[in-house]
């Protein structure tokens, strides 16, 4: 059999941009995506001392509901047999957020709803949907 191997935790942080849409730390704890959060494009990811910033929200409504989809997302995308699996689909979805402002939601068809962009995306389909429209 093969030998035993102690694996300690070791999360690592990846950064995604999209355009000059948004930017995303995505956190991962060895194979597994821990959590993500996401900002505007124009945000700093960075705090005072010079440190990736893995708290602080971002200070639009809209990323702050991006950020709040990507951990359902997570929960939904669980597998934990194929963890390969779960990064790919998980980064597939996120991407579809390049279009957050250009995708008229798929429900009402209109582009804002008081004020914010369809900022849900099927898990499925990607598809973008208010967040009081994906019922
Ligand atoms: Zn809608």
């Amino acid at each position: 059999s093969p030998p035993y191997i102690v694996c300690s935790f070791v999360f690592s942080c990846a950064q995604v941009s999209l355009g000059k849409v948004l930017k995303a730390v995505v956190v991962m704890r060895s194979l597994f995506i821990d959590r993500t959060i996401v900002r505007g494009f124009n945000e700093n990811h960075y705090s005072a001392d010079g440190k990736l910033d893995l708290w602080t929200k971002s200070q639009y409504q809209v990323f702050q509901k991006v950020t709040d989809h990507a951990t359902t997302a997570l929960l939904h995308y669980q597998l934990p047999q194929m963890p390969d699996v779960v990064v790919r689909s998980f980064m597939t979805w996120l991407r579809s957020y390049i279009k957050l402002f250009q995708s008229p939601c798929q429900r009402c068809g209109r582009f804002l709803q008081d004020g914010l962009p369809p900022t849900w995306r099927d898990f499925r389909t990607l598809e973008a949907f208010h967040d009081t429209c994906r019922m």
